[in-house]
């Protein structure tokens, strides 16, 4: 199938916004646009096969993309500068045969390696935009020499503005789309982050703690799932909306299979769940059209590259200015600001584990270099005279005392993680009962036959 008739389809398939397909590249009127810059082309006698000719020898015409800043918008001025060998002031030949071009080269590399002084260097290496002005202005001397001299002639095209101007506009509409999508979206992940922290709190009571740890199963699993970012080693970085749909369906899957949402007990848990999902699924689709609408770019240029021989598929990009669509920020941003503002509103045991027990640090001892321990640890390190943190190599366990029990820290991991706490209490008691009473010490009470 053809690229347009795909991308058109795709845009209808996916179901996106009105708004969305009316700001899609205008592929269609690029395309009708490309004909006119060929023909234009085609008509200076600069067909691609000529101009690829010249390209080939890495000399011969210059393609720049000048930007123009008008009164409202930025203008592209795109510039085509050709070098033709001209005898008498008449071009010899506007087609520029492959003579033509070899003749040009080895006039091109005669004045460059005489002005550099090293007759050795290629024309090829050496010739940059640079070089190119000194050879015209080096005309009197080439003409004296051989009868004939390059000169660079400015080709003014009408369309390729036009082409670019298209393209650049759709570009920067798309752009503000995505900002102001962006904008919307943050603002959602905020709402739904306070939603979540109100509905849990477990001073609310029972329901609410029962749904806190749903929501830790559910957060959990969604960290797994790692849906549009992943910070493994071994596949780190942006998915791709393929990629995105299989993780996202993954997560959907667990959530069900493990009766997730059917048990959170609170309906205001359940409408934040729904929005959650929506909120993922609004982004997938935003990342769906960023990729078909960058591919579209990519495609356009492509041919426009094909068509021309003009080489612009890898200076566009660059000249362009695109914060958005061509940068493809959003999901790293947008992730980021998930994990601070809705994933962190219910707190995971991951992180409020003792380094050294891997058990829930309680009682929290915290030391001077702010590092957590469990106060049975730190006991222990003390006894044994360890004066270095194990994590940052401070000099504070032995200057640890009762000033560093985190009263405050020992509150919230009572309220967040009261099991945990529970369970820990009851170990460092059995454990500190062996250690008074002997290796048979147990907490159970004691059973008379
Ligand atoms: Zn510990
Ligand atoms: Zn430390």
């Amino acid at each position: 199938m053809k690229f347009a008739q795909e991308f058109k389809r795709s845009l209808q398939r996916e179901g996106f916004p009105q708004k969305w397909i009316d700001s899609a590249i205008p592929y269609g009127q690029l395309k009708k646009c490309l004909k006119k810059v060929t023909n234009e082309l085609q008509y200076l006698g600069l067909d691609k096969d000529t101009l690829a000719q010249l390209a080939a020898g890495d000399v011969g015409f210059h393609y720049e993309l000048d930007e123009e800043t008008g009164q409202s918008k930025k203008h592209f001025r795109p510039r085509l500068t050709v070098f033709v060998h001209l005898q008498d002031g008449v071009a010899v030949d506007a087609k520029l045969s492959p003579n033509t071009r070899d003749f040009l080269l080895r006039i091109a590399s005669k004045q460059v390696g005489h002005r550099e002084g090293s007759p050795d260097s290629s024309a090829r290496r050496s010739l940059t935009p640079t070089n190119y002005k000194d050879i015209s202005h080096g005309d009197a001397s080439a003409i004296a020499e051989g009868l004939s001299a390059v000169q660079q002639v400015e080709v003014s095209l009408v369309f390729d503005a036009e082409f670019f101007d298209i393209l650049q506009t759709d570009v920067l509409i798309l752009d503000t789309l995505q900002e102001e999508e962006e904008k919307r979206m943050k603002g959602e992940i905020t709402a739904l982050g306070q939603v979540i922290t109100h509905t849990t709190k477990p001073s609310l009571g029972g329901k609410a703690k029962g749904d806190l740890a749903k929501w830790r199963d559910i957060f959990e699993l969604y960290l797994d799932a790692r849906i549009f970012f992943s910070t493994r080693e071994t596949d780190h970085g942006a998915r791709t909306s393929t990629q995105a749909l299989k993780q996202l369906q993954w997560f959907q899957d667990e959530v069900l299979k493990r009766k997730l949402v059917q048990n959170l007990k609170l309906e205001a848990s359940r409408d934040a769940f729904s929005r959650f999902l929506n909120m993922n699924a609004f982004l997938l689709q935003n990342l769906k059209f960023q990729e078909i609408n960058q591919v579209a770019v990519r495609k356009i240029l492509k041919k426009f590259d094909k068509r021309t021989a003009l080489g612009v598929a890898k200076t566009f990009p660059v000249v362009v200015h695109s914060d958005h669509l061509l940068a493809g920020s959003l999901a790293k941003d947008l992730c980021a600001q998930v994990s601070s503002e809705i994933i962190s509103t219910v707190p995971q045991l991951d992180d409020y584990l003792c380094p050294i027990c891997f058990a829930v640090a309680y009682w929290p001892i915290r030391l001077h270099c702010e590092h957590i321990f469990c106060s049975r640890c730190l006991v222990k390190m003390q006894r044994k005279g360890e004066r270095f943190c194990p994590l940052c190599r401070g000099d504070v366990i032995m200057r640890a005392g009762l000033d560093n029990f985190d009263t405050k820290h020992a509150a919230f991991l009572r309220e967040y993680f009261p099991k945990e706490v529970k369970e820990k209490v009851r170990a460092n008691e059995l454990e500190r009962g062996k250690e008074i009473f002997g290796p048979d010490y147990t907490d159970r009470p004691c059973s008379v036959m």
